[in-house]
Order: C-alpha cells, then sequence, then structure tokens
C-alpha cells in the first residue's frame, strides 16, 4: 500500500473536512464514501470476476434495515447490528448465490434483476419495516461514548471504512484466491484446469461484494438517521454498474472515482437540468446513459486508466528470492501405463468428434498426437481433463477411471494441460498468471489473505512460479503484462503455468506453433529434460520435424478415428498417414 495514489487519496480523505470547507462537500463527500464501498464490491465482482449484477442495491438495503429495524424497535446498539447485519447479508447473498451464480450468459444479469426487484419490494410491502414509508427516528452510532450525529463526524467513519474496504480488497486481489477470482473470465475452463473450484470462487466474490454493500447500507441508516425502500431500488442498483463502468470496471481506484464523478456530475445536473427543462424531473439519468455510451465507445475500461498514467506503477507483485519449496508429488515407475484411454467416443449431437479412439501413453514417454485439422485432437485432451464427458468408453489415469471427475480433481490428481488457443490474462503480469497454476499447492483462504496473513504461502507459490519461468527461459519477462508477449511466448508461459501444477503427465496442445526456430529448439530441449526427470507428455503439434525429432511414440489420427500408432520411422512411411497428409494437409 506504499504506492503514491494511496498516499494522496488518504491525504485528500483527512484534509478535506479541515478548514472552511462548506458543508455540502462534507454531505457530497460521504455519500462518494457510500457509494465507493458498494462500487468496490463491484469492481470484483463484475469487473475482475466478469459477473454482472443489478442487484447491489438490495444487499445495501439488507444492511440498512436490519440495523434500522433492531436498533429502533429493540434499542440494540449500532455495533452489534452491525455484525447481525453482515450476517444476514452474508446469507442472504450465500444463498442467493447459489442459485444464481451457476446460471451463464444473459441468465446471470437477469437473475440478478429478478432477486433486486423482490427485495426492494419486500422492503416496501413488510409492516414491520414500514412499507414504504420507511423507519426514522434511528439513533446515531457511538464511537467511544460519542455519538456520531452531524456529517462531519460522520465523514471520518465513512472513509476509514473505504480505506480499510480498498485495502482488504486489494490484499484478496493480490493472493492466492484473488488470482482464482481474475481466472474466472472467460468461463472458467481455465480456472478449472489449473485446479480452481470456479463455483466456490464465485460465491466468495459474490459473498464479499454483498457484505460491504450492507456495511454501506448500516452506515447510510445512521447518517440519514432514517430508512425507506427507494434507496435500495433496481434503478440504484443499475446507477452502482454505471460508476464502476465509468470509473472504470478493472479498479478498485475506478469505483471510488465513478462513484465521485457520478455523484458530483449527478448534484450538479439536478440543479441545472430541470431549470433547462422547466420541469422537475430525473434529467440526470438520461445524460448518464449517454455519458455511458460514449464511454463504452471511446474509453471501455472507464476513466480510471486516464488518470492511472500520472502516477508511477510500482510493482506490487513481487518474486521472493527465497522461500520454502512446495512439495513435489511422486512420479510414477518408468514404463508403467500412466494414461489408458479405452474406446474413448465423443459425440457433438450427429457430429462423431472421436470414434471410438484407444491408445495408451507410458511414465517417461513423450507421445504426440497428429491429425488433420479437426481430426479431434483437442477433443482428445478436453475429455483427458475433464472438460468435456465422455460419450462412451474409458479413461485411466494411473489405473483408475478419470472419466467423470471434474476438471479440477483431474488436476488435483497430476494432469496439467496448455491450450491450442492461448487462456491467460492478458493485463496480469507474467508472474502472476504462472503462480494460478499452484493454486492446488498453496493453503492460504480468502480470510488470510485479506488480513494479509498470507506472506508465507504467497511467497512459496511466487517463488515456485518464478522458479518454472526461470525453467521454460521466460525470467526475463516475469513482471511484464502476459498480453504484451508474442504468441510464441504466451504458449511457453502456459507451460510453465502448467508445469507449477507439478503434474507427472503433461498434455500441450500445439505448444509450438508460433515460436521461431530458435524458440523450437529450447522448447525441444526443455521437454526432453522433463522426460529425464521422468515427465511423460502427450503433445499435439503440426509441426512435423518438431515432432519426428522430440516423440517417442506417435498416434495418428483423421476424423476422430486412430489411423496409425507407431514409431517416428514407422509412421513417416505408413501409408494411410500419407494418404491423409497428402489428402489436405493443414498447415
Ligand atoms: P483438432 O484439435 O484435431 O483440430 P478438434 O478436436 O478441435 O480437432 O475438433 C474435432 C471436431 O469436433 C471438429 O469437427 C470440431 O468442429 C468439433 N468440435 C470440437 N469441439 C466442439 C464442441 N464443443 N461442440 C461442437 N463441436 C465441436
Ligand atoms: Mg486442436
Amino acid at each position: 500500500m506504499k504506492n503514491p495514489a494511496f498516499i494522496l487519496f488518504v491525504a485528500l480523505v483527512v484534509l478535506l473536512p479541515l478548514g472552511p470547507s462548506p458543508e455540502f462537500w462534507i454531505t457530497l463527500a460521504n455519500y462518494i464514501g457510500l457509494y465507493s464501498i458498494v462500487a468496490i464490491g463491484l469492481v470484483l465482482l463484475t469487473g475482475v470476476g466478469g459477473m454482472t449484477s443489478f442487484g447491489q442495491a438490495a444487499f445495501v438495503g439488507i444492511g440498512s434495515y436490519t440495523t434500522a429495524y433492531l436498533t429502533s424497535t429493540y434499542g440494540m446498539d449500532p455495533w452489534i447490528t452491525l455484525l447481525i447485519g453482515v450476517a444476514l447479508t452474508a446469507l442472504a447473498a450465500f444463498l442467493l448465490g447459489i442459485i444464481t451464480m451457476p446460471l451463464s450468459g444473459h441468465y446471470l444479469p437477469l437473475g440478478t434483476i429478478a432477486w433486486g426487484l423482490s427485495l426492494y419490494y419486500l422492503f416496501g410491502n413488510l409492516q414491520i419495516l414500514g412499507k414504504y414509508d420507511g423507519i426514522s427516528g434511528i439513533e446515531p452510532i457511538s464511537l467511544f461514548g460519542v455519538p456520531l450525529t452531524t456529517g462531519r463526524q460522520m465523514y471520518y467513519l465513512i472513509w476509514l471504512i473505504v480505506i480499510v474496504v480498498v485495502i482488504t480488497s486489494r490484499n484478496l486481489l493480490n493472493s492466492r484466491p484473488g488470482r482464482a477470482i481474475r481466472a474466472l473470465k472467460g468461463g472458467g475452463v481455465m480456472a478449472e484446469a489449473m485446479g480452481v473450484d470456479t463455483a466456490h470462487m464465485k460465491t466468495v466474490v459474490f459473498v464479499y461484494a454483498a457484505v460491504i454493500a450492507g456495511i454501506s447500507g448500516w452506515l447510510y441508516a445512521h447518517l440519514q438517521r432514517a430508512v425507506n425502500p427507494s434507496p435500495f431500488s433496481l434503478n440504484v442498483g443499475i446507477e452502482y454498474l454505471f460508476m464502476v463502468v465509468i470509473g472504470g470496471a478493472g479498479y478498485i481506484w475506478g469505483a471510488i472515482l465513478g462513484a465521485t464523478v457520478l455523484t458530483i456530475l449527478k448534484d450538479q445536473l439536478q440543479g441545472i437540468l430541470p431549470a433547462l427543462f422547466g420541469a422537475s424531473g430525473n434529467y440526470e439519468m438520461i445524460v448518464f446513459g449517454i455519458l455511458l455510451i460514449v464511454l463504452l465507445q471511446h474509453a471501455p475500461e472507464g476513466l480510471w486508466p486516464f488518470i492511472r498514467r500520472w502516477f508511477p506503477q510500482k510493482r506490487s507483485i513481487t518474486a521472493p528470492t527465497e522461500a520454502t519449496a512446495l512439495s513435489i508429488r511422486e512420479k510414477p515407475k518408468a514404463g508403467t501405463n500412466i494414461l489408458e484411454v479405452i474406446d474413448a467416443r465423443k459425440q457433438f449431437g450427429g457430429l462423431v468428434a472421436l470414434n471410438n479412439l484407444s491408445f495408451t501413453v507410458k511414465t517417461g514417454e513423450i507421445v504426440g498426437l497428429i491429425g488433420p485439422n479437426g481430426a479431434g485432437k483437442s477433443t482428445m485432451f478436453n475429455l483427458v481433463t475433464g472438460v468435456l464427458p465422455v460419450t462412451s468408453g474409458k479413461i485411466l489415469f494411473r489405473n483408475e477411471p478419470i472419466g467423470k471427475l471434474y476438471s479440477r480433481q483431474i488436476a488435483g490428481r497430476g494432469i496439467a494441460r496448455t491450450f491450442q488457443h492461448v487462456k491467460l490474462l492478458p493485463t496480469m503480469t507474467v508472474l502472476e498468471n504462472v503462480a494460478i497454476g499452484a493454486h492446488l499447492r498453496g493453503r492460504a483462504g480468502v480470510a488470510r489473505s485479506l488480513v494479509c496473513a498470507n506472506k508465507q504461502d504467497e511467497a512459496a507459490l511466487l517463488y515456485e512460479a518464478a522458479r518454472q519461468l526461470e525453467r521454460v527461459g521466460l525470467k526475463d519477462c516475469m513482471y511484464e503484462e502476459a498480453g504484451s508477449l508474442a504468441l510464441g511466448q504466451q504458449r511457453i508461459l502456459e507451460i510453465a503455468r502448467a508445469l507449477c501444477c507439478d503434474p507427472v503427465l503433461l498434455l500441450l496442445d500445439e505448444p509450438a506453433a508460433g515460436l521461431r526456430y530458435m524458440e523450437k529448439q529450447a522448447l525441444a530441449v526443455l521437454l526432453k529434460r522433463l522426460r529425464l526427470e521422468g515427465m511423460s507428455i502427450l503433445i499435439v503439434e503440426h509441426d512435423m520435424d518438431f515432432v519426428m525429432n522430440l516423440t517417442d511414440r506417435l498416434v495418428v489420427m483423421e476424423f476422430g478415428t486412430k489411423i496409425a500408432e507407431g514409431l517416428p520411422a514407422e509412421i513417416q512411411q505408413d501409408e494411410a498417414v500419407l494418404e491423409a497428409y497428402l489428402g489436405g494437409i493443414d498447415e
């Protein structure tokens, strides 16, 4: 947290209410603080995790109504009702999360709209919550015996909580579970292949975002000293999303910037627009809508990236020079069957992608899977790694069936893979991308990460990631953004990430595609060295020179069927293979 943006921010927060700042500045700043807290949760959920929620306002409402009801009806202390509010919000989010989080595509935002609406109407219709009039006469929060009755007094509490939320959210993002959350974007196939329980991680980030929204609601109730349903409506839920998108959905600072811009703009427009139109109304929403569309055209990442340029970028995540080494899985005995594919069949509707294919890989062997495009090679990888279920047939890994296991369970047993179409997080550093591979070898969970009690665990994972990067020859670009690497290097990054899983079987899907001659040579040297260490490798590759010089055995496929199997020298002479390749080579 030693970055200049943060120091400047804290200084600004501390200094603002000192001196002759007008009262309405404080009022605005208080609202900006409340909105920022909710928006930071949305950054994690939507910007980072890729799950769009229109329903955050409803969680603010749960926090607000809990404290409003319990303090006014039972005279409970607001600090106790804060805990109860947090617990209730977490429970509600957990229950809603397990129902809505598995929804994909458009259904997830629709789901959030549905519960956003339901909760709003629940607040408005419950007799005990005062229906649409709400609850008034709420007691202030007391701090060290001093009741915080004025906006100025609440200001410091609100902004202290904003700062705490910034710090915990940062800690969370820069940790083992945080990397897993960031890996959710793009469907989760990669995350699962690295052993991440994506459904669990989605629920975690969902509950976290809801809980901090609930805390904002608690503050709101005691700032206003009254609550009614309107600030928790779907409209407000949409405004929160506006803030995040305008500020920069991928950045925690974007949330605060967005909350600031929108709150000030709204305040100004509410004065100007009705005068302009000659009648009162929510004209500012029209302006926000237009602003959003213009922004999405010209700055889809929001406003923060433009401001961020003014601050020197400090590297926050670095690899330690030493750390406790992670334990290493024992390799099976050389020459035993490590992978047995028996009559594997895969149909996509009427299309038979794999037609009862069988082959084996022995421990310490490099087996090449070759064949023209569309032969079913990547599909084979997807079956072995649990991305797709087999239609029929069996897959045994170390003599145990794995055909029914989840991807992450298969990763946990020691199969790691790379993807034909690279799947990495382009704005994250190479080092952090590779560290995702070590997910299953770390322990620190969300709680420890939030409070920074994960130092040792983090050091071990990052050290391992750096070690694998050195092994594959990418050490020099450790701190570069993964997206800035050439495609060939991105493939090598994926190999380092796969090695971080500590696999005994490595599946490489076209690793040499996009590599220059020298890089291919280096890759071949690396793979041969891995083989010497007892690693088993199944490789799909189109470069025949590369394959012939590297592999121990080849399996040749065409239209989902095995047409040949044997030593590289035999395959080069095989009639059926020559026919298949001359018939339609796909370079
Ligand atoms: P290869 O990797 O050998 O080029 P693939 O395994 O990618 O081949 O594809 C084999 C066949 O299966 C192709 O016809 C492809 O269109 C089809 N296929 C692959 N994945 C899917 C999917 N998820 N849904 C439908 N068809 C698919
Ligand atoms: Mg393929």
